[in-house]
């Protein structure tokens, strides 16, 4: 993973010997010495990673991280702080104002890269949410605004059940947050993960392995997410910690237990995964936009044909009909030209509640036209097909459309194309090709009607009878008149 890390520190000889130890996995290293460079640094070469020393002579760390992170394009930037060898101050202060980590600049390397790992893996995560890449979210989807309903569950995992209570009582509470004690024997119940939240493992002393074991444990969330991991190892030796990060912990806290720099991790975990959240949420809305009609509500297109493929293979498997209708309105043109494409986009909206007050839920409806749309009833036979399009050309008739001023009031017609789907294989494409001529036809022989293409079965008498034009039998006087064309 070749990526591009800033440090910034005004004291030389720190800032050679950081970036000689960097050099050699693979990272592009940019050297700044003041807040101003670094400023300049980052606006031009944009790195994903910055490491702020915390002995900053020019400006405390903590200011120049929080007037980083205050730009949203800064959010998601990895920033870790490297601190002089045991240096434990102030380490809640920088991870509540936007740092990702604070460790000692003596860390072994092998676990700084290992930490270093575990953000890059976060960073990726929200990435691929984004779907736009380094340029942040991709144009059209928004990022929601971050917001939850009710707190994140913390469950804590700590074998040992007096020592868990003791951290539960020492951390105290924190907003938005619900603590719950972990129960060794329900961990791979379905229930005991409702939704993804945070996990804070505790690794003790000799009980490494026992911790680890009851991580594996969990069930799997439903929602996919798995959640983020705080592991306190305040005894840990680095291949413990490395452990951690490799079990998919976002951060490994060693060192003494500080109650602050928990609740200041918590914290930071709990915005991530909200974040995380609200991409997720972002990104399920923007795949419901994409195949919806932003008018009607209805399915597009671009969702009708393959769904409409799925039918259609499905009838063929288990041999039952499957019955396409392409309708149109008649003369729409003329609705916007007298009355404006504002009362044509209201037309519009009201011929696709008729089409949904007026079929079954298992029944495809779409939009895949100006004025034009699609119907799909599966399980459907002719007879019953003939019946639903001709109930669907007199609702339109006899719902007319409220206009905006005193009792106005729209009539519109439509003219509808049935085509049978044939018992052999046939793209959606010839579906809706075959009910289109036949939607031709209902327009020729005077619109506001039903056509008929496709025919599974012989004609039988009484469709020659209507193919010759005599009366339709049982036809109301005013109803919908059917047109057979084969
Ligand atoms: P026909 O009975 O032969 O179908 O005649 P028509 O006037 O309905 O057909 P034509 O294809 O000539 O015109 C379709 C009209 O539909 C023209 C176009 O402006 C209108 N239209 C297409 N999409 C929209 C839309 O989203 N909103 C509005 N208001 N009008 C639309
Ligand atoms: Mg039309
Ligand atoms: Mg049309």
């Amino acid at each position: 993973m070749p990526g591009r890390i800033l440090i910034l520190d005004d004291n030389m000889t720190r800032r050679i010997t950081l970036a000689a130890r960097l050099s050699g996995a693979f990272y592009d290293i940019l050297v700044a010495s003041s807040e101003g460079e670094a400023h300049a640094i980052i606006d031009k070469a944009r790195p994903g990673v910055i490491l702020v020393a915390d002995e900053l002579v020019c400006q405390p760390a903590v200011a120049f991280i929080r007037a980083l992170r205050a730009d949203p394009e800064h959010r998601s930037t990895t920033i870790f702080v490297l601190t002089a060898p045991g240096g434990q101050n102030g380490r809640a202060d920088l991870l509540m104002a936007g740092a990702d980590e604070v460790l000692p600049r003596s860390e072994p390397d092998e676990v700084f890269r290992a930490r270093l790992r575990s953000h890059e893996r976060s960073r990726e995560r929200v990435r691929t949410l984004q779907m736009g890449g380094d340029e942040g979210q991709m144009p059209g989807l928004s990022e929601a605004a971050p917001q939850f309903q009710g707190k994140i569950a913390v469950t804590l995992m700590i074998p040992d059940a007096d020592q868990a209570e003791a951290w539960r009582a020492a951390i105290g509470p924190v907003e938005g947050l619900q603590f719950a004690l972990a129960r060794e024997a329900e961990l791979a119940l379905p229930h005991a993960t409702e939704r993804s939240g945070l996990v804070l493992l505790g690794v003790l002393p000799g009980a490494e392995h026992r911790a680890f074991r009851m991580l594996a444990k969990r069930s799997a969330p439903p929602d996919g997410d798995e959640g983020e991991l705080l592991i306190l190892a305040p005894e840990a030796d680095s291949a413990t910690v490395i452990a951690g990060y490799e079990a998919g912990a976002g951060a490994v806290m060693t060192g003494p237990f500080d109650p602050a720099e928990i609740r200041a991790r918590l914290i930071r975990l709990r915005d991530r995964l909200i974040r995380r959240r609200g991409l997720h949420q972002a990104l399920k809305d923007g795949l419901i936009a994409a195949v919806t009609d932003p008018l009607t509500g209805l399915h597009n297109r671009r969702y009708a044909l393959p769904q409409l493929a799925r039918l259609s293979a499905q009838a063929l498997v288990a041999g039952q009909d499957l019955a396409v209708l392409v309708l149109d309105l008649d003369h729409f043109k003329q609705v916007n030209d007298a009355h404006g494409h504002g009362v044509g986009d209201l037309a519009l909206r009201s011929m696709a509640q008729t089409l949904q007050d007026n079929l079954r839920p298992g029944d495809l409806i779409a939009r895949i036209g100006g004025e034009e749309f699609l119907v799909a009833l599966p399980q459907t036979e002719l007879a019953a097909a003939r019946k639903i399009a001709a109930r669907l050309c007199r609702a339109v008739r006899e719902t007319p459309v409220l206009l905006p001023g005193p009792q106005q009031r729209l009539r519109l017609t439509v003219s509808v194309g049935l085509a049978m789907a044939p018992p052999t294989d046939r793209a959606p494409e010839d579906l809706i090709a075959a009910a289109d001529k036949a939607l031709y036809a209902a327009k020729g022989r005077g619109r506001d009607q039903v056509a008929l293409l496709g025919c599974r079965r012989k004609p039988t008498r009484r469709d020659f009878a209507e193919r010759v034009g005599t009366t339709p039998p049982a036809a109301p006087p005013t109803g919908t008149q059917m047109r057979f064309l084969i």
